[in-house]
């Protein structure tokens, strides 16, 4: 499983409602979460591996040991949102670039678990911020497109860079 770089039409496609919860999503899953250790992230969405659904997977100390702080939603909708501040975002699909994303920085969540289970929780902080990032991905967002218009122009030579590679290897 290969994590799609920009700009991959994939990043803009986002993520359909997942509706079964088999053994393929299962299986999806976990080897989502092996390629986002693999490439030392915290976070991975489908369609960041070219699937269009709305499944991410995340673990905010990218630590394959924390095994226990693994999260796996599916469906994953914000109730209520509080807060807000700036920090620094990097992206798997988008290799060397980071920038500035304001965040909320207390959310709260309903999502279904991979048996289907509805559930609810609450993250703040980095926790948030990472999920609000993945949830994004499932709506076609990537986090460039929220950056200010400074740091947009500051990126702009490094995106054009990865079009070209695009284009190069397309
Ligand atoms: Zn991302």
């Amino acid at each position: 499983m290969d994590v799609v770089i920009y700009p991959d039409p994939s990043l803009r496609r986002g993520g359909a409602k997942v509706e079964t919860f088999d053994d393929e999503l299962k299986e999806t899953a976990k080897q989502m979460i092996e390629a986002m250790y693999r490439q030392r992230g915290v976070g991975l969405a489908a369609p960041q591996v070219a699937i269009d659904q709305a499944l991410l997977v995340l673990n905010p100390t990218g630590d394959p040991a924390d095994a226990d702080q693994e999260m796996v939603l599916c469906n994953p909708k914000i109730i209520s949102k509080k807060g807000k501040e700036w920090g620094e975002e990097g992206c798997l699909s988008f290799p060397g670039i980071y920038g500035e994303v304001q965040r909320a920085t207390k959310i709260v969540i309903s999502y279904q678990d991979l048996d289907g289970e509805e559930k609810e929780t609450r993250a703040e902080d980095f926790l948030a911020r990472v999920i609000q990032h993945e949830m994004d991905h499932i709506d076609g967002v990537v986090f460039t497109d929220r950056f200010s218009s400074v740091e947009k122009l500051r990126v702009k030579p490094k995106l054009e860079a990865l079009e070209e590679r695009f284009k190069t290897n397309a």
